[in-house]
């Protein structure tokens, strides 16, 4: 692997090094004056790319799998059961997480590549008249698949309902390079992790609280110390924050706001748009299933019969030192991945696909090398977003 290039991986994402510098500080003391008022701009800042002015935001020193557990053991109580779809590695883990705190997961079975099961959730929500589910789980973006969820017509189906249950939302791929509306799709708790939209190394897992999953957490929960978010919510940490971290995330959300939202997401689907041009130029298809369900931050690409995906992802490792996700669980070896988020421009998104033409073409996949390249460049020059020096 060569420290020159980016990674083509769905997380950890590429660092841009005001971020680096800014995580890089000497040791400052978390309960001195100097470290509030950085902490309070994270917390800030992440709220706006939430989508919540009502909600609160804590920060856990974990991860994306920290900010499930928080999520579930704050709210929920024993036995409690949840609606949850499994279509792929990351929603399957989640619900695997449910049940080892053993709450009755109602799983619904859809194939990998297929979006949340609307209509199966809707029939589940009807059903449940005497509301048992007290919580429905949506992967908003299953990483595995590349495959991006509608968490405003989960919401939909749920109010059409009148079904009470908290609505949570793991947004760990998508939050901070795809929209996400925390209050406006009624969220109850979204998570986060620093690794991935918010362009950081992992270490944070960043959850997004609403007034009414703070209720749930007044009325039960499971056991739960570290995670307890009613250690957090009082302004200042119950133990050691990763000060280097949150300072880092500081500059985060100053980046990403800087540039506007609007434009972060228009970037990732220009962005995303060109990889699946290529894609479309080698003769492949994406995982997911229809145009509506495709993935603005990462694209897992079918292998033709007789190719390992996985075989591929090590080849270019071992080839050219580029990281491409590989397929995991029931798609292993049946897909290869191009992740595309957090800190990404048009131009290296070309290097990359440069880079997994060369690895396709290794493996005897007949693509026309620079077939998918051309394809990409057309799409990006004919909808470029800097401005043209030569008009100004
Ligand atoms: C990466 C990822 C996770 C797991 O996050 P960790 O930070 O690795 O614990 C969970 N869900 C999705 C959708 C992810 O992409």
């Amino acid at each position: 692997m060569s420290a020159q290039n980016p990674v083509f991986i769905p997380g950890p994402t590429n660092i841009p090094e005001a971020i680096r510098k800014a995580c890089d500080i000497p040791t400052m003391d978390h309960r001195s004056a100097a470290f509030g008022p950085i902490f309070e701009a994270a917390k800030a800042g992440v709220k706006k790319v939430l989508g919540t002015t009502s909600g609160e935001v804590v920060l856990f020193p974990a991860t994306g799998t920290g900010g499930w557990e928080a999520a579930v053991t704050n709210t929920l109580s024993p036995g409690d059961r949840v609606l949850a779809a499994r279509h792929g590695m990351f929603s399957q883990k989640w619900i695997d997480l449910c049940q080892r705190h053993g709450l009755d997961v109602q799983v619904i079975e859809a194939p990998w590549g297929e979006g949340v099961p609307l209509e199966a959730f809707a029939a589940a929500l009807a059903a449940d008249t005497d509301h048992a589910i007290k919580a429905v789980l949506v992967t908003h973006n299953e990483t595995a698949t590349g495959v991006t969820s509608d968490v405003s017509a989960v919401r939909a189906e749920m109010d059409a309902v009148g079904h009470p249950a908290l609505l949570m939302v793991d947004g760990v791929s998508s939050i901070g390079s795809m929209d996400f509306r925390m209050d406006d799709w009624g969220v109850d708790l979204a998570v986060a992790g620093s690794q991935k939209g918010f362009m950081l190394p992992a270490g944070l897992a960043i959850v997004g609280i609403s007034p009414k999953a703070l209720a749930a957490m007044d009325a039960g929960g499971l056991p739960r110390c570290f995670f307890d978010f009613r250690d957090m919510l009082g302004g200042i940490y119950p133990y050691t924050p990763p000060v280097g971290l949150i300072c880092g995330l500081a500059a985060s959300v100053e980046m990403l706001l800087g540039e506007g939202l609007t434009a972060v997401y228009a970037r990732h689907h220009r962005i995303a748009e060109g990889v699946r041009r290529a894609v479309d130029a080698w003769g492949l298809s994406p995982c997911a299933v229809s145009p509506a369900l495709y993935s603005d931050t990462v694209t897992a690409i079918v292998m033709p019969e007789g190719v390992d995906g996985n075989a591929l992802v090590r080849h270019a490792a071992d080839a050219y030192g580029v990281a491409f996700g590989a397929g995991l669980g029931a798609v292993a070896g049946k897909v290869f991945r191009i992740g595309h988020l957090g800190s990404m421009t048009d131009v290296m998104a070309l290097a990359g696909i440069a880079t997994a033409e060369m690895a396709l073409a290794d493996m005897g996949v007949p693509v026309a090398l620079g077939s998918g390249v051309a394809a990409a460049q057309e799409y990006y020059r004919n909808t470029r977003s800097v401005p043209d020096a030569a008009a100004a």
